[in-house]
């Protein structure tokens, strides 16, 4: 199996080269040439298997310069009780008649950036191995919160990597800064930045692409690298979710094998959704894809009309992990759906680049009605969801999970479809406790965030993830905080060279 680019279609790299490259030397993200198919007997038989054996099983297919013996050294490393809360690792709970949550927020921390980010470290070094890069692998992260945290524990101790995170010193919750700051590992590193997230991501931008820097750190035997989600590397894992889900229900016998389903995804940058599509045309019987927006809801619109605009307003919201206008994994749904044409790429996210619009052909408007299906909801709303699930179910869920119900719940309501639909829920409920425990609660509230987690205990009787737990008692390792224009030193100081 060969990767392409997006917007040059003779490129052809092997995965480990898309893996450590991250993005395509042109600004092209890498796709596989192809898309290798599974069938229900194979996915019958994963049901028999554990999680990382699973994942292998589907890398396999993928990673196809990767030995058995290398792709089981990165499941094995990245999918156990090690580091994940439960042993499915993906777990299913039935949460009304034929709807179930695929909760993906069982890993280090709490929110579905595990899934990928526990794994990537261990494709990267392999990947640069394979393809005799002796060198240390550097991550420089931008965060505005949830993603640098699940990059810092994925890469903690992990031999031949080195990662340095920036967050915006006011810009993240209290917690999120905890999380960051109390880090553990000998290879890691975290600072504050006094601007805001704009200026963390043109930062690590700027240095990325810093030829002196660059010379200097592979006069060091080290290399930068990527740890976002335009990398294949984080994409490929969620894939293997949706199949293992699938065998879960079958296996549970919750459909019957060949039944299809709908999926739903609370929805950013289109990367988790797309690993949803992937699924399908695998193999996968899969009705709709539902696409759930918050109010910063360019994708709903885009899906509808086949116009992408991302000229309106930005607005924060409970959700926050979705507040995005610009979904880079679009991309690569377009490419596939343009039947691979790099050209009319190029074209369109040339004049997204340039305006902020596009629009696309009329058989790709056709193509994306037929397979997604998408809405979205405001903060009220979300609000009044986890409220009513919880009322109903005794069900705690997280602001982008209850997005995705509502949206599920009206298209439900619209379309009178009865299919069974599994939703990603993709964080924990105690990751964003003071929405989730005003919405519960009805009424804001005025504890400290250490107590409404423990409040939020008390009501969900879902235990409270130990890496929360221990929070409070941990002691603060990082508490550096530089100027913008002081990125560059810092980098250099911190890698000691
Ligand atoms: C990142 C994130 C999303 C959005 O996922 P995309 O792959 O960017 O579409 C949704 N929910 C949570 C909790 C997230 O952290």
């Amino acid at each position: 199996m060969f990767y392409n680019s997006t917007r040059n279609s003779d490129i052809k790299v092997s995965s480990a080269e898309a893996i450590t490259q991250g993005i395509s030397a042109e600004g092209g993200l890498f796709v596989p040439e192809s898309i290798p198919s599974i069938t229900l007997d194979e996915v019958k038989a994963l049901g028999e298997m554990n999680y990382a054996d699973r994942a292998a099983y589907v890398f396999k297919k993928f990673l196809t310069d990767f030995t058995d013996a290398e792709i089981h050294y990165c499941t094995d490393n990245a999918y156990s009780v090690k580091s994940f809360e439960t042993e499915s690792i993906a777990e299913i709970s039935h949460l009304f008649d034929g709807t179930y949550m695929l909760e993906l927020w069982h890993g280090p921390t709490c929110a579905f950036k595990d899934m990928a980010l526990q794994i990537l470290p261990y494709f990267l070094t392999t990947s640069a191995k394979k393809i005799n890069l002796d060198k240390k692998i550097v991550i420089l992260v931008a965060t505005s919160g949830d993603t640098g945290k699940a990059a810092l524990e994925g890469f903690k101790d992990v031999e031949g990597t080195q990662i340095l995170v920036f967050y915006p010193e006011q810009g993240v919750s209290p917690m999120q800064k905890r999380q960051m700051k109390t880090q553990e590992g000998e290879n890691v590193g975290v600072c504050a930045l006094k601007g805001n997230f704009d200026d963390c991501q043109n930062g690590v931008k700027a240095i990325f692409t810093n030829e002196e820097i660059k010379e200097k750190l592979a006069e060091n035997s080290m290399m930068f690298s990527s740890a976002n989600s335009i990398n294949w590397g984080r994409l490929v894992p969620q894939i293997v979710y949706y199949i293992s889900s699938y065998a879960d229900l079958v296996k549970g016998g919750e459909i019957q094998l060949g039944d299809k389903i709908n999926i739903v995804v609370p929805t950013g940058n289109f990367g988790n959704i797309l690993a949803a599509y992937y699924a399908k045309h695998m193999g996968i019987p899969v009705n709709k894809l539902i696409c759930a927006s918050n109010i910063n809801n360019v994708l709903t619109d885009f899906i509808n009309t086949g116009v992408y605009d991302r000229n309106r307003q930005f607005y924060a919201t409970t959700s926050p992990s979705m507040d995005i206008l610009i979904s880079s994994n679009l991309e690569r749904l377009l490419y596939l759906m343009t039947g691979r044409n790099d050209e009319t790429i190029k074209d369109w996210f040339g004049q997204l680049a340039a305006n902020g619009r596009y629009e696309v052909s009329a058989d790709v408007k056709a193509k994306l009605t037929e397979e997604f299906c998408a809405g979205f909801c405001d903060d009220e709303q979300t609000k009044n969801t986890i409220h009513e699930i919880y009322e109903k179910y005794s069900y705690t869920c997280d602001t982008h999970t209850a997005v995705a119900v509502k949206v599920y719940e009206d298209y439900k309501r619209e379309t009178g479809d009865t299919t069974k639909t599994v939703i990603a829920s993709t964080a924990s409920p105690y990751k964003f406790s003071a929405s989730v425990l005003e919405a519960v609660e009805g009424g804001k509230s005025e504890l400290d965030e250490y107590d409404m987690v423990a409040k939020l205990a008390e009501l969900s009787n879902i235990p409270v993830p130990s890496a929360l737990a221990d929070l409070r008692n941990k002691p603060e390792r990082f508490n550096d905080s530089i100027e913008k224009d002081a990125m560059k030193e810092y980098v250099l100081k911190n890698l000691g060279i």
